[in-house]
């Protein structure tokens, strides 16, 4: 099999990934990423003031159950123990999420066991929806208007700028409440906090010699046949040049400010109420437990709809934009030395760890392509 030559766009956990894969199989890998830094939206830096580590776009909390993934960010990083744990302020109160026995208890002025908090839960319920089809009939149906209208009708509105009445069904699969007092906010078997961040996660993923990295560095899609392949994590209707449109996103701001002390004791407090302007704050030096800083830096973080020159966060994935998503899915399916990954190529949101196994099988399946002669896919994932 002879060496090919290999262009990635963007070096967040995406490309970072395909590209050691492949480099590490003897190809020539050329990364570019537009922004001034690697590592994309997990992109990490101590903050100069109070040292602090700062998740510059967000906080960001591993957590999988994938044994693969695990090793694998195991391999480049040093994982620190860490649960993810969330308060919740909401008139005037302080609670404990995801809503749990505990949530329940303060919440009502009970005392309840789980059997008497399951059949407390279920007389709230509201009985009258048999067939629930928005994400608010969901909601009342599976915890009743007090719980909802606090914890999630207000936050719902500010994260997605929609009423959810708008939202489907589908958005609140199972029952969001737990029976004990179980306040770990992941289900998942493996969590924590690399070390010394993920910018050096990704930096030591990266450090292969045959990847060459340029930073400030725009893709320009005349070079894509220069190369054996294209790899792109960017925005799928960027690649395109939005010419049917802007798939829509959410996207966040984040008014940081520095804190001399301890401002709120935990990484994540919510805001319920739609009288509060910002969903969360979040206090970083919480994510990284075991180390000790006398200042604190924090966010807090506002969501609103995504303009033309905003960080695009969250996908928003209604019918409308579902319905521009399949144009450009049509003409990407058209591409022969091209394939979109990650969560800007694929427009979906995805977690760390499903943008690593994903980035891992999308090399395997490059490699596998090369050693049977058979095409590479344009999507290794279904982005429908
Ligand atoms: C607010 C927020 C919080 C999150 N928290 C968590 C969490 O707690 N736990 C978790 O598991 N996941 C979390 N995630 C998800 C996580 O951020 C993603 O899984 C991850 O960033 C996806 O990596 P990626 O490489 O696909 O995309 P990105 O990180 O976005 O990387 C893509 C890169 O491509 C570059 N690029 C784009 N277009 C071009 C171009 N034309 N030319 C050159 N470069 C280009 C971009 O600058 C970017 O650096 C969170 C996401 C958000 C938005």
């Amino acid at each position: 099999m002879s060496n090919k030559s290999i262009l990635i766009v963007g070096a967040g956990f995406s490309g970072a990934i395909i590209g050691r894969q492949l480099a590490e199989q003897g190809h020539k890998v050329r990364i570019i990423e537009r922004r001034a830094h690697i590592a994309g939206n997990c992109f990490d830096e101590r903050d100069g003031a109070t040292d602090v580590m700062v998740h510059v776009y967000g906080p960001h909390i591993f957590h999988t159950d994938n044994q693969r993934v695990w090793e694998y960010v195991n391999r480049y990083g040093h994982m620190m123990p860490y649960v993810n744990r969330v308060k919740a302020t909401v008139n005037g109160q302080v609670f404990s999420l995801p809503i749990n026995l505990h949530t329940i208890n303060q919440f009502f002025k009970t005392t309840c066991s789980p059997d008497e908090a399951r059949r407390l839960i279920e007389e709230k319920g509201d009985k009258s929806i048999s067939d629930p089809q928005t994400f608010e009939e969901q909601a009342l149906k599976f915890i009743g208007r007090e719980l909802y209208e606090a914890f999630f009708k207000g936050y719902t509105i500010k994260q997605w700028g929609m009423q959810p009445s708008e939202l489907p069904a589908s958005i609140l699969k199972r029952l969001p409440v737990r029976f004990n007092y179980d306040d770990n906010y992941f289900n998942h078997k493996y969590q924590g906090m690399p070390r010394d961040g993920y910018t050096k996660m990704v930096e030591q993923i990266l450090a292969h010699e045959n990847i060459s990295v340029e930073l400030n560095t725009e893709f320009d899609r005349q070079e894509a046949g220069d190369y054996d392949h294209v790899f792109y994590s960017g925005p799928l209707d960027a690649f395109y040049g939005y010419r049917h449109g802007r798939l829509g996103y959410r996207t966040l701001d984040f008014e940081k400010f520095i804190y001399d002390g301890d401002y709120q004791g935990c990484a994540v407090m919510n805001y319920g109420s739609v009288d509060v302007p910002y969903t969360r704050i979040t206090e970083h030096k919480y994510f990284s437990p075991w180390e000790k800083h006398e200042g604190s830096v924090c966010y807090k973080e506002y969501s609103r709809a995504c303009g033309e020159d905003d960080i695009p966060y969250y996908p928003i994935r209604q019918v409308g934009e579902m319905a521009l998503l399949e144009k450009y899915l049509s003409l990407a399916e058209q591409e022969s030395a091209v394939t979109f990954v990650g969560r800007l190529g694929t427009y979906r949101y995805l977690d760390m760890d499903v943008t690593i196994d994903e980035a891992l099988k999308t090399a395997d399946a490059y490699l596998a392509s090369l050693a049977d002669d058979s095409k590479m896919p344009v999507f290794v994932v279904n982005a429908r």
